[in-house]
């Protein structure tokens, strides 16, 4: 099988820690342009402006976009109207509205587009949610707490509108919830607790409704030091189980579970969200999972607002 040629646009943090080991690794993928106003990727042919990439390489048929979401969408929308397939770091865009149009504009041209969410692809995800399937929830609470200064050192437009604050990993929490239960639940009320100097949260609450009434919540919080928490802790009417690390580790009924060598649960986040992207394209598809946005900002609707000391970093 041929390999695709892609090309890779904002290379930072996660272009450089995730996206260029997977593609290089991978058979469906040859890695065969960036483009970022400072980043390069050793070996591979750097553009700084994307339309001069589109317009000198109609070779390269799909775009990865890792640049910060504000920016996000004029990138998808130049790339959707010149026939390029697009992948798309989470979150998928800044507003909800926007990742509609794209979904919008890529089915009208016939290509696909895919709204990734990479902690869904965590090695244990799979294994709870086939745990949970058929069991009756008495209670969820993800408790997601890390320190902003080690992991989004020098990140300002985490802190600008649209960056979304500590909702930027809280997404990844919210991205697994939706993944793994059945029923649909919805935001019923939120606190953001707001630095004075900045436009987004820095910790935040949230209460949800569940259609059966199992007690579900959130407690994303960007000022943990030491120990960090990425845990999603679930009782239902059969045992209870502890989704931990971001989804790397399980313990169901106190009894920590290993993965399997089967459903290449072992390649690691980025090498399963290419392998799809990969099965997207022979295929023309779209996947457009906008749930955890939805919760996003229906936290934001709703969300009372708590002025909080400055951050400084
Ligand atoms: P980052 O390093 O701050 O930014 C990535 C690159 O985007 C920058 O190096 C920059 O490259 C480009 N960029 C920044 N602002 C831009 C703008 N206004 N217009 C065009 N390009 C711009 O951020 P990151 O940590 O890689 O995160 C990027 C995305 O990946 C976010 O949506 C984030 O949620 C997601 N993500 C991050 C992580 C993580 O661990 N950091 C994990 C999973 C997902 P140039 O200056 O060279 O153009």
């Amino acid at each position: 099988m041929m390999s695709v040629k892609i090309a890779l646009a904002g290379i930072g943090k996660i272009a450089r820690d995730q996206h260029v080991p997977a593609l290089m690794a991978s058979p469906d993928w040859e890695l065969a342009a960036t483009v970022s106003r400072h980043g390069s990727v050793d070996g591979v042919q750097a553009y700084d402006d994307f339309d001069a990439m589109l317009k000198a390489r109609p070779d390269i048929t799909v775009v990865s976009l890792c640049m910060p979401p504000v920016p996000r969408f004029d990138y998808a929308k130049a790339a959707i109207l010149a026939g390029r397939h697009v992948m798309l770091e989470k979150p998928p865009g800044a507003t909800l509205s926007e990742c509609h149009a794209l979904e919008e504009l890529a089915r009208a041209a016939g290509v696909s587009i895919y709204a990734t969410w990479h902690s869904r692809e965590a090695a244990m995800v799979a294994p709870a949610k086939a745990w949970l399937a058929g069991k009756t929830l008495k209670s969820l609470v993800v408790t997601w707490k890390e320190d902003v200064r080690k992991w989004h050192p020098g990140q300002t437009w985490i802190w600008q509108a649209g960056g979304l604050g500590v909702f930027d990993p809280g997404i990844n929490a919210l991205s697994i919830v939706t993944e793994i239960l059945a029923d649909p639940i919805h935001i019923s009320s939120s606190e953001l607790l707001i630095p004075e100097n900045c436009e987004t949260p820095i910790a935040a609450s949230l209460t949800f409704t569940h259609p059966q009434g199992a007690q579900v919540g959130a407690e994303f919080d960007f000022r943990k030091e030491g120990d960090q928490f990425w845990n999603i802790a679930i009782e239902t009417d059969q045992g209870s189980m502890v989704l931990s690390e971001g989804g790397a580790s399980l313990s169901i009924n106190g009894e920590v579970q290993s993965a399997t060598l089967g459903d290449n649960a072992l390649a690691g986040e980025y090498p399963r969200l290419y392998a799809n992207m990969a099965s997207l394209v022979r295929v023309r598809g779209i996947d457009m999972d906008l749930s955890p946005m939805a919760h996003v900002a229906d936290a934001f609707l709703l969300g009372k607002r708590v002025i909080v000391e400055p951050f400084v970093e």
